[in-house]
């Protein structure tokens, strides 16, 4: 697949002109904007800041942040004139257990606007992150989530539709894809298509058995096509083989699974702040690099892994940052 891929950019920046219904209607800034060395400190409330801390019940859709709307939960109120996770919009692509269980940190987190997308059933290797329970076996994954969602934080009304994400000019936007594979990085579970708009930053992980691997972020237009990715996740080295650690790496599995899910929340994140904040990617914010092999029993250290794109015959790798194969 692939080869029959569009890369015309006029084609996708016309896409979604309008953004939908339950999106705002144009950004929150006209442009980047500097923030200079007067930057209020954000655990300080400013003047303006909003009151009331307790999310109204009756706010289904999600809605621009200003003065008086309620902040994450449980959180500070923010300071004025800095951006809101609000303003943050997601395209989840792929719910297995890890990607979903992400989902529900970003809406902890206050992003209220989360498109996800996986029509395929919840499966017994998508639970253990917490985000599907065993009520959940055999329906649509997409389904599912969208009611865990709604039922953690009623502000939110999550979608299931690419075609209902904003197009590039709206801030805020990033693609958080999922990937499921087996050993030899065959996909397992099937590729999205071409649904985001080239510019969008992609965040993506892929998981293989006893790992998983981030890719390094990169524009949809330079997303891994699925031979890049079978040449890539086949090289994962082996996890060690001592027995206790071939232990606690299966009693930690569940819990390894839920902080890559956390980690993953604060990347996306960090990744959507600067189109938001006008200001240069952050450091260690899923800027271009390489790849990385995490493995239980948790996601701290993790190896770098070289990204394989010599058989690729789509020309999706091309310009990959730092990252040449
Ligand atoms: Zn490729």
């Amino acid at each position: 697949m692939g080869s029959s891929r569009p890369h015309v950019p006029e084609v996708l920046v016309t896409r979604s002109p309008a953004p939908p219904p339950g999106f705002p209607a144009r950004p929150a800034r006209p442009g980047p904007v500097r923030r200079g060395g007067a930057v209020p400190d954000p655990t300080v409330p400013g003047p303006a800041a909003p009151g009331p801390a307790a999310p109204g019940p009756a706010a289904p859709a999600p809605v621009r942040s200003g003065p008086g709307r309620p902040g994450p939960v449980g959180d500070a109120a923010p300071a004025a004139g800095l951006p809101r996770p609000e303003e943050v919009h997601v395209l989840v692509l792929g719910l297995d257990g890890i990607t979903a269980a992400a989902a529900l940190h970003l809406l902890r987190c206050g992003v209220l606007s989360l498109n996800v997308n996986d029509p395929g059933p919840v499966t017994e290797t998508d639970l253990g992150t917490g985000a599907y329970s065993r009520g959940d076996l055999g329906r649509p994954r997409e389904a599912a989530l969208r009611g865990r969602l709604r039922a953690q934080d009623p502000r939110c009304a999550p979608v299931s539709g690419p075609e209902l994400f904003p197009g590039p000019l709206l801030p805020g936007c990033l693609v958080l894809r999922g990937g499921v594979h087996d050993a030899g990085g065959r996909t397992l579970r099937p590729d999205p298509g071409d649904v985001a708009a080239p510019e969008h930053p992609l965040l993506s992980v892929h998981s293989v058995p006893g790992a998983v691997v981030r890719w390094p972020v990169v524009a949809w237009a330079h997303r891994p096509c699925p031979d890049c990715l079978r040449a890539t996740l086949a090289a994962v080295p082996r996890a060690g083989t001592g027995r206790r650690e071939q232990v606690l790496a299966a009693w930690a599995r569940p819990a390894f699974g839920a902080a890559v899910a956390a980690r993953l929340a604060a990347e996306a994140l960090a990744v959507a702040l600067p189109s938001l904040d006008g200001g240069r990617p952050l450091p260690g914010g899923g800027g271009p690099g390489r790849a990385e092999v995490l493995r239980p029993p948790f996601p701290a250290g993790s190896e770098p892994l070289a990204i394989d794109r010599r058989s690729c015959l789509c020309g999706l790798g091309q310009d990959l940052p730092g990252a040449r194969g």
